[in-house]
């Protein structure tokens, strides 16, 4: 009977890695048909698969900041301890920027080995980019505090609504009875916000068969080649860190089977690919740590939205890649000391990269200028970033899950069982027999 019905419905999994599939392979021949079809280019790429797509990433969004503010108010106020509170943040900030830092040095040493665009010369392609400034670290720290919270909760600014939802939070805790009233509005509130996450994620089959194949109808896979060397070197960076940096990582400091955990993050690691942005992939990392890896949301609501916004690993691997890149086809020799600078410039610019599309570019700007190599050379990689965004993005929320399952296990936060356990699904992807079990 159970297996019955799971296969007349397929799980929600399923059916967002069949819609990703069948979105590349009708975007990738549109590129290869159809690219000089206006009827396409206006009605199907341009029209269609935009609408839906952009549709889907901004219903990803708006639940972003509501999410955020209500479920880290019932998440600090859960803890009932600020102290508590200052030893998680110290914990997730640490491990946050060692992933990073493994990540960018991992990158480094495979970009060195492999050596690519070494042979290229930058004469050849007319290479010019607009570098935009990138915010001192000073400022970033400053801006984590937000002069006006609504226009913070305005602007989607998630530090400053992190910030301003921890503090609010404490407040709450020592408020006594009438805190208690408060609360009790925002713990009712969390829980339907969560129902409207439920119904977005019914809508991820459709939004991500738009994005992926309008990504590949109009990127085709042929731009792939001239920098084929310094994509796959970020590419197979990315899979090491993404594998064995996370697995070695959640068995060191938390002795976790890896199989349920690699498992349960592909659905989030699909919306991460096709929306390239951690941001909106932070309403589904959040419930997949909390209904399927069984971490406590009193740490989660507050490390996913954190990582989202400091944690970029797979940023700083392709920053790290990239540096090498430049580096050679300007035939520029690197340092040990530009090497050190390199880790420690990617590590802190990931804190201040935003988790949205692109945003990975123009911190790599910053990098490029800390060890004198030209921003300019920003525009031979390009062409390949929208891919690498969207598989360097997967990575970083990969990341944020792994270091909120440490830091919840660490806290006697994690429940085992349900981390282990491969048949636990989704709310709204509920086990046929689900019902029954909880009633009996
Ligand atoms: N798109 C990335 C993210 O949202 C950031 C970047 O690398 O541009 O995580």
């Amino acid at each position: 009977m159970d297996t019955d019905s799971k296969e007349k419905k397929l799980s929600l999994t399923m059916q967002i890695m069949l819609a990703m599939g069948v979105g590349a392979v009708l975007g990738i021949a549109l590129n290869q048909w159809f690219a000089d079809s206006i009827f396409v280019q206006q009605f199907i790429t341009g029209g269609l698969f935009e609408v839906i797509g952009k549709i889907f990433v901004a219903a990803l969004k708006m639940l972003v900041v509501p999410l955020v503010f209500v479920s880290l108010l019932s998440g600090v106020t859960a803890l009932g301890d600020v102290s508590a509170l200052g030893r998680i943040s110290l914990k997730a900030i640490s491990l946050y920027l060692l992933t990073t830092a493994i990540a960018i040095s991992l990158a480094l040493t495979l970009a060195v080995l492999i050596s690519p665009g070494e042979g290229m010369h930058a004469g050849t392609t007319a290479a010019s980019y607009a570098a935009q400034e990138a915010p001192p670290l000073s400022q970033v720290l400053i801006d984590m505090v937000p002069s006006n919270p609504i226009a913070a909760m305005a602007d989607g600014n998630m530090l400053q609504v992190i910030v301003f939802a921890l503090l609010f939070g404490v407040a709450l805790t020592v408020s006594g009875r009438k805190g208690q009233h408060v609360l009790n509005f925002f713990n009712d509130l969390n829980v339907v916000i969560q129902h409207m996450v439920d119904l977005i994620m019914k809508l991820a089959p459709l939004g991500v068969f738009a994005l992926i194949a309008k990504t590949f109808a109009t990127q085709g896979l042929d731009l792939i080649l001239p920098l084929a060397g310094y994509f796959f070197v970020v590419a197979g960076a990315l899979v090491v860190h993404g594998i064995f940096s996370y697995g070695l990582l959640l068995k060191v400091f938390g002795r976790f089977q890896l199989i349920p955990f690699f498992y349960k993050m592909r659905s989030v690691q699909l919306f991460a690919f096709s929306t390239a942005s951690s941001n909106a992939t932070i309403p589904v990392n959040l419930k997949n740590v909390e209904e399927r890896l069984g971490a406590d949301n009193s740490i989660a609501s507050f490390t996913i939205p954190l990582g989202a916004t400091i944690n970029m690993d797979g940023t700083a691997i392709m920053q790290g890649v990239a540096t090498v890149f430049i580096a050679n086809v300007y035939g520029i020799d690197l340092s040990v000391s530009d090497f050190l600078t390199v880790i420690l410039t990617a590590t802190l610019a990931s804190i201040g990269t935003a988790g949205v599309p692109g945003v990975g570019l123009i911190m790599l700007a910053m990098v490029l200028g800390q060890v004198g190599l030209p921003v300019e050379g920003i525009a031979l990689i390009i062409g390949v970033d929208r891919l690498l965004d969207m598989m360097r993005t997967a990575v970083n929320v990969t990341g944020d899950a792994a270091v909120t399952c440490i830091v919840a296990k660490s806290e006697k936060r994690l429940d085992s069982a349900t981390f282990n356990d491969r048949t636990a699904t989704f709310d709204l992807d509920p086990e046929p027999d689900a019902e029954v079990k909880q009633a009996t």
